[in-house]
């Protein structure tokens, strides 16, 4: 399997070229070449545990790793989650790292159960182990350089601390990331660790890894590495628990397709959901669930991609207004036309804004759907979901909840992710049910006062850029 660039740039590279690489060098994201038609091996794969299917999804793209590498590398991966006992409905395997239950009108999939309670360690756990195998085959170093608005950063370092032949520079919004998210990122005391306080929002941050990577002497020179959701391994490492989520819950209703709601902020997560879909899964719907920021369920309900104003809510790893995971979908919806991505790409840097037309449904897309949840919605959800049915909702997850009722479907069921564990948001769990204590966790309680370390710099490129350069 090959990879190549949205904006047409990059001769059709392998997989752990394309890992290695992060952004395309034309600036553009790395796709692979086409997707696997897996329809045959569905019923199949729905008998795996997690672990073997990820091992079965993930080959299909990565076929220049042997195979009994591949296994290894996602056998530790998986190794590092908390692995948790099926509900009494589903006891069909033992614990696993992704458990999905039914709450009222929905399932939830949770997929915090990694080592900093979030789903983008489902990713970066992956992620951290790929690179290590692959720098030492090569004997190479590799320096990440990535933007967070919260959970990607501590996701990065718990992927990376300690690993041999790379560092990690991890820039947040100083002030704008919740304080047990900066405690699990700051509390990472690793040589190897470097975690930047940006006085900007998350979009400055954002920007300036974009330029420090598309000056290509200096992210050769530094040998520059990604792991935000531009990172293809990323999405890959996702699409998984889509197959995973969509099996458990069709066992459990019997339906033959099922719909995901996604709260969304940089386009990736849905986007590995739409990759499932295009694999075969049958997805009726994938609700892109966003908060007040929310530039996609804009778009998607009216063609219009127009860049607004980021503000603070109480689910910051979606104060995103330009996701760059958009772009992938924006080169699947052109055909593949590397030059009209160009085109819609150049207009939207220079105006802000750019159009597409509806299609013949009058949507944007046959699966995916726009959905938005206020601060209101979310700890409405929030609280009725605890008071109604006992399943307490982080409020990313509670934008996807509320975004999927509030979205008519056809009566298939709906499986909402649940992306981050109450316990990292303790102060939007006591305002929605006047009660702090319920949202806590033994791994968040032992970061308490446990000494930190970070570097406060201003959102400016060259300063990061002259950061870098000296620790490298
Ligand atoms: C990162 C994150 C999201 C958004 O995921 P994207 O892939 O950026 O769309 C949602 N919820 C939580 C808890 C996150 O950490």
């Amino acid at each position: 399997m090959n990879y190549v660039s949205t904006r047409g740039g990059v001769a059709p590279i392998p997989f752990k070229e394309a890992v290695m690489m992060g952004l395309a060098r034309d600036g553009g994201l790395l796709l692979p070449e086409s997707f696997p038609d897996v329809r045959d091996r569905l019923a199949a794969w729905s008998k795996l545990p997690y672990g073997e299917l990820a091992f079965e999804v993930v080959r299909l793209f990565a076929d220049d790793i042997p195979e009994a590498d591949l296994r290894e590398i996602v056998r530790k991966s998986y190794a590092a989650f908390r692995p948790v006992p099926p509900a009494p409905d589903q006891a069909w395997t033992g614990p696993e790292p992704v458990p999905v239950r039914p709450a009222g009108p929905v399932h939830l999939m949770e997929l915090f159960h990694g080592p900093t309670l979030a789903f983008k360690d489902v990713a970066l756990q992956f992620l951290g182990n790929l690179f290590e195998y692959v720098l030492g085959e090569s004997g190479r170093e590799l320096n990440v350089v990535v933007a967070t608005s919260g959970d990607t950063g501590s996701a990065a370092i718990h992927g990376l601390r300690g690993r041999k032949g790379v560092r990690v520079f991890v820039l947040h919004p100083a002030g704008r990331v919740s304080p047990v998210q900066e405690l699990q990122m700051t509390s990472v005391l690793d040589d190897n660790v470097f975690n930047v306080a940006l006085g900007g929002t998350f979009d400055d941050a954002q920007r300036i890894v974009k330029t420090l990577f598309s000056d290509l002497p200096f992210k050769d020179a530094h040998r520059l590495g990604a792991v935000n959701s531009i990172n293809w391994a990323r999405v890959l490492a996702q699409v998984v628990y889509y197959f995973y989520g969509a099996f458990r819950t069709m066992e459990r209703t019997g339906a033959s397709e099922v719909s995901f709601s996604v709260p969304t902020g940089n386009f990736g997560d849905v986007f590995a959901g739409y990759v499932a879909a295009r694999m075969g899964l049958p997805v009726r719907r994938l609700v892109v669930a966003t908060n007040e920021n929310d530039i996609l369920a804009r778009f998607f309900s009216t063609g219009v991609y127009a860049r607004g104003e980021v503000v603070p809510t109480l689910s910051p790893s979606m104060d995103i207004q330009v996701a760059s995971n958009f772009e992938r979908w924006l080169f699947l919806h052109a055909g593949r036309d590397a030059a009209r991505v160009r085109a819609w790409m150049d207009g939207f840097a220079a105006t802000g804004s750019i159009e597409l037309p509806r299609l013949a449904d009058g949507t944007l897309d046959p699966v995916l759907r726009p959905g938005r949840a206020d601060t209101a919605a979310t700890l409405e959800t929030i609280r009725r979901f605890h008071a109604d049915f006992g399943a307490l909702l982080d409020p990313h997850a509670a934008v996807g909840v509320s975004a999927a009722l509030a979205a008519p479907g056809a009566g298939e069921p709906v499986v909402c992710l649940c992306t981050a564990h109450p316990a990292k948001f303790p102060d939007a769990i006591a305002r929605a049910t006047g009660d702090a204590s319920l949202a806590t966790h033994p791994a968040v309680e032992a970061l308490k006062g446990a000494p930190t370390r970070k570097f406060p710099l201003p959102a400016d490129a060259k300063a990061v850029a002259d950061f870098v350069a000296a620790r490298t």
